[in-house]
């Protein structure tokens, strides 16, 4: 039978043939297999570079690569084989047939690349695509045979013709399912893999020619065979083929190489972009972070700090004025307080929002140092600029806001300093607008103040007042408590006094708690005070005890800072005990605002206070935001009324039916009444008829110290008995203020001692 030019038989021509012995060259055998093995492993190599690659473009460059180099291989691999087929006989071969096997392995090995190009191929496109590959391959080989010319007639046993191709087929099955899977993968195993891959796919393809080669036989007639002319060197033109195939595949392979580290370093490269990206993000949302207060979105003092510095050495180098303005907003803290956090956050907002309105958006820096604490910094001609900002800010503050349904209005107090009249450097500039900012507070708020000289020596003077109270404190020298009678109406006596400190200073004479209370708040010294006071009156009331005044209460004032320290109860006790007082005999006076602070755990340690037996006073009552549903839980006895609601009485008539409906609801909440800073028999009168329980003032006597008690409190408890009947026409006629303390403003006669007031 023959077949393209083949002829099959199952059976050779037994007579008048010879079948010639042919053989094999085993080092050109050798070469050929080494062939396979380079061409399938660069065929690998490139099926991963078209993995690989990122652009349709070099996909297509490295799949006709990969092409060339599997059909130049197989074909190469091929050539040198049939070189080292030895027959004895003169063999030609046929340029135009050998070319096309050549065409027919291109055409096979491009038709893989294609299938190794489609992302994910299927087990069946894998097969169909080895069928046809295989039978590309054995089609090269065998168009190869048939361009193969001489005497001989070749002969195919038709079993291992077709285990041939079987052997192409399940070679290039082979080689797509391998080169598919080692696509993906890096590192020294893949790369083994790939070795190993490529040797048996080498093995497969030579496997095939030389069962193809097995399936040949060459018959002539007897003694036809012709003698061989002259020696050709076969071997030399197989190895010279073998390296030239060989150079090419190492070209190519290197080229792929070489692809694909530029591959790896521009996926680097991007990565490290990407990553520098993300870096860069966090950087500025960090910035934002360390330069932003993120209520308000104003920048923060540190952000603030950098603009200044930049600007202030741009003026210093191009001349020009900047104003620093310092903003605090009054009270601010009793909103937190009343309405909550939420509500205090809310108005800081609405705050931020009017100062950024008005001041010029693009040349002006606003910021929020925290709190309720607001910098502006402006760049100016005159300093009449910076006043008519300052008050531009005060009048759109004074509108009002809505907040947790209800409208306030708000006030703020304002320091400013000046570049280059006031300071030159940034920390100067702040300090004294913030100086003058504690001016203006101190001026009674809602104002503005520049910053002057006169306002730092004050300043350092508080400093050294801190210094000295700190000493004074720690040898318990100079300070002192002066004690003013609170007088019972219903009994006409005087059953309380108040503890009232003073500090004896060396050079500024004797000093009011106006002048030092707030330092030691601010300084950390409030407790270490208080509990001084504490001990004192203690000790004070088991002497006036010892001298006959059993029924002597002391009232004693406590900072609304030392309310939040736990271990007041246990200082009270202890305070108590020391003494040798009963603890129903001192009474705890802590102001209005004090005690809403923080109710709920100020609440805890009022009832462990109260537990020990000591009275509550709430007291300048009416000058903050109780409520009086907090009223009714505190465990009070005692409420003061603040004397700014007595100041004006007679001639207030809305202050009168203010007291009068204060002392009406404290005796609902079963409370007793204390008014201070009575002054006038008017204001005593209206007091009593009114039902308040105990009066305080310059009117009975002005504090006095521990030795000057006893005569005063008998002089007041006397002329009540002396004139049993009314007191009060006693006091029209012949009641006279007993004082000795000439601290106060009041006209009211004094005796004695001075209290210097060099300060302020
Ligand atoms: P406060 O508790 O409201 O004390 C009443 C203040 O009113 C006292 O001033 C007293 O001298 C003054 N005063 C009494 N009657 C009259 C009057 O008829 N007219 C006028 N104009 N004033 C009168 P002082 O002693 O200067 O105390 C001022 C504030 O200092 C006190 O106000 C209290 O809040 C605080 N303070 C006094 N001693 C202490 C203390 O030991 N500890 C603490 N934390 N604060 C104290
Ligand atoms: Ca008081
Ligand atoms: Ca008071």
């Amino acid at each position: 039978m023959e077949w393209l030019g083949l002829q099959f038989v199952t059976e050779l021509p037994q007579s008048g043939q010879v079948i010639l012995d042919c053989t094999h060259n085993p080092l050109l055998v050798l070469v050929a297999y080494l062939v396979a093995c380079a061409a399938s492993f660069a065929t690998l190599d490139m099926a991963e570079r078209v993995g690989h690659a990122e652009d349709p473009g070099s996909q297509r460059v490295w799949r006709w690569i990969g092409a060339t180099c599997l059909a130049g291989g197989i074909w190469a691999m091929h050539f040198i084989a049939m070189l080292a087929f030895q027959a004895p006989l003169e063999i030609h071969y046929e340029l135009a047939t050998t070319l096309f096997s050549l065409v027919i392995a291109l055409l096979a090995s491009w038709l893989a690349m294609h299938t190794l190009s489609v992302p994910q191929p299927s087990l069946m496109q894998y097969l169909k695509t080895a069928i046809v590959i295989g039978l590309g391959i054995a089609g090269m080989h065998y168009v190869g045979m048939a361009a193969m010319h001489s005497v001989a007639t070749a002969y195919y046993q038709p079993l291992l013709f077709c285990l041939s191709i079987v052997i192409a087929i399940g070679a290039s099955f082979a080689a797509l399912w391998v080169a598919g899977y080692l696509r993906e993968g890096s590192g020294r195993f893949h790369q083994l893999l790939k070795y190993t891959a490529a040797v048996i796919l080498g093995a497969g393809i030579i496997s095939m020619h030389f069962t193809g080669m097995a399936a040949l036989h060459l018959v002539v007639p007897e003694g036809a065979v012709p003698p061989l002319s002259g020696e050709t060197n076969y071997l030399q033109l197989g190895l010279t083929v073998a390296l030239i195939i060989l150079l090419i595949l190492g070209s190519a392979i290197s080229a792929a190489l070489a692809d694909k580290k530029l591959q790896n370093k521009e996926q680097d490269l991007r990565r490290v972009n990407a990553l520098l990206g993300q870096l860069d993000q966090a950087r500025m949302s960090l910035q934002q972070v360390a330069n932003y207060d993120a209520l308000t979105n104003l920048i923060n003092r540190r952000g603030f700090n950098q603009i200044f510095a930049e600007k202030l050495s741009q003026k210093t180098s191009e001349g020009g004025m900047l104003a620093v303005m310092f903003l605090d907003i009054d009270h601010f803290k009793r909103i937190n307080d009343s309405l909550g956090h939420d509500a205090g956050d809310a108005l800081l907002k609405v705050i931020a929002n009017h100062i950024k309105g008005s001041v010029r958006s693009h040349e002006d820096v606003v910021a929020r140092f925290g709190g309720d604490e607001f910098c502006i910094l402006i760049s100016l001609r005159e300093r009449e600029e910076a006043r008519n900002m300052a008050q531009r800010i005060m009048l759109k503050m004074k509108e009002p806001i809505e907040l947790a349904g209800r409208r306030m209005v708000m006030t703020t107090s304002i320091g400013i300093s000046l570049f280059p009249d006031d300071g030159t450097t940034c920390e100067e500039l702040l300090k004294h607008a913030d100086l003058a900012l504690y001016q203006s507070k101190g001026a009674g708020r809602n104002g503005l103040h520049f910053f002057s000289a006169n306002m730092k020596t004050r300043a350092s003077l508080e400093l050294q007042l801190e210094e000295e109270l700190r000493q004074a404190l720690r040898e318990e020298n100079g300070l002192t408590l002066y004690y003013q009678p609170i007088f019972e109406l219903k009994t006409g006596r005087v059953t309380k006094l108040e503890a009232l400190i003073r500090w004896q200073h060396p050079v500024h004479g004797l000093l009011a708690p106006d002048r030092f209370i707030a330092i030691a708040e601010t300084n950390g010294l409030i407790a270490e005070l208080d509990n001084w006071v504490l001990r004192r009156a203690c000790t004070d009331l088991g002497e006036l005890t010892r001298h006959g005044c059993n029924d002597l209460k002391i009232a004693w004032n406590c900072s609304p800072l030392n309310l939040a320290r736990e271990e007041l109860a246990d200082e009270i006790e202890s305070a108590l005990r020391s003494a040798g007082v009963a603890p129903e005999r001192l009474e705890l006076e802590v102001t209005e605002n004090a005690l809403m602070g923080n109710i709920a755990n100020t609440l805890v340690l009022l009832r462990q206070i109260r537990a020990l037996g000591v009275s509550l006073s709430i007291d300048d009552f009416g000058t903050g935001y109780s409520s009086l549903a907090y009223l009714k839980r505190l465990p009070l006895n005692t409420l003061k009324i603040d004397r700014s609601f007595i100041l004006d009485i007679p001639t207030a008539t809305a202050d009168m039916e203010i007291v009068q409906a204060i002392i009406v609801m404290a005796h609902t909440l079963h409370l007793q009444v204390v008014t201070e800073g009575v002054e006038s028999l008017e204001q005593y009168e209206f007091l009593e008829r009114s039902g308040c329980d105990f009066i305080q003032g310059y009117l009975l006597s002005r504090p006095v110290p521990l030795d000057e008690l006893r005569p005063v409190l008998e002089e007041i408890n006397q002329r009540k008995h002396s004139h049993a009947v009314n007191p009060l026409s006693l006091a029209r006629g012949t009641f006279v203020p007993v004082s000795l303390d000439p601290s106060a403003k009041s006209p009211a006669p004094h005796a004695g001692a001075s209290i210097v007031r060099p300060i302020r």
